[in-house]
């Protein structure tokens, strides 16, 4: 029995905090790991920013709905998941993904949590546990499932690593360049060819 596993944001969807940075012009959120390497220090802050903006859960939410899955990606989706049971691993929270989720169908998503008071507003997040991704990998193996991985950046790298297969989709030049033992592609159409490649099955339908 075979597992995909896929990341989300940059794969599927584009990525959440600079989408909705753009979306309601506050440029203070589009900071990211790279400028900000504590994940802590960086979720805190941009708590504080939606608190002073009066961005509660549904403001957020109402955002979220008016962005949509990058092109192609709800396709691929429905191609995968008769190919192989899918499982969407990402570092997003499941408040921030539900609206995005909602047109892709609903693949099973192990994601974090935010803490929301009773008035929708934003007060804590959850992590679900640390090393996410590979840990679920490690999961699935423990269950005898092979499992092929496909992810964009650095937080995917030790999923790709721990899987049977690990496929590189949308990277960019540096992750690429690091890490040369996995193969890089850059379309939907490559990507399924990859996950053909690597399965044990015969997909050549
Ligand atoms: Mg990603």
């Amino acid at each position: 029995m075979e597992i995909a596993c896929l990341d989300l944001e940059g794969v599927l969807i584009p990525e959440i905090w600079i989408a909705f940075a753009e979306k309601t012009g506050i440029e203070a959120l589009k900071k990211t790991t790279r400028d900000e390497p504590d994940y802590d220090v960086l979720m805190r802050y941009r708590l504080d920013i939606l608190e002073k903006n009066g961005l509660g859960l549904n403001e957020i939410q109402e955002v979220i709905a008016t962005l949509s899955p990058l092109e192609g990606a709800s396709d691929f989706i429905d191609w995968l998941r008769e190919r192989f049971q899918v499982v969407i691993l990402s570092d997003t929270f499941y408040e921030f993904a539900q609206p995005l989720m909602r047109q892709l169908g609903f693949p099973t998503l192990l994601c974090h949590k935010l803490e929301v008071d009773v008035n929708g507003r934003v007060t804590d997040y959850k992590l679900r546990q640390a090393n996410p991704k590979r840990q679920a990998v490690v999961g699935f193996k423990s269950m005898y499932y092979r499992t092929i991985a496909a992810g964009d950046s650095y937080n995917d790298t030790t999923m790709l690593a721990e899987a049977d297969a690990g496929i590189l989709f949308h990277a960019p030049q540096n992750v690429i360049d690091e890490f040369p033992q996995f193969p890089a592609v850059q379309d939907f159409e490559s990507l399924k060819k990859e996950f053909i490649k690597a399965s044990n099955r015969d997909l050549s339908l």
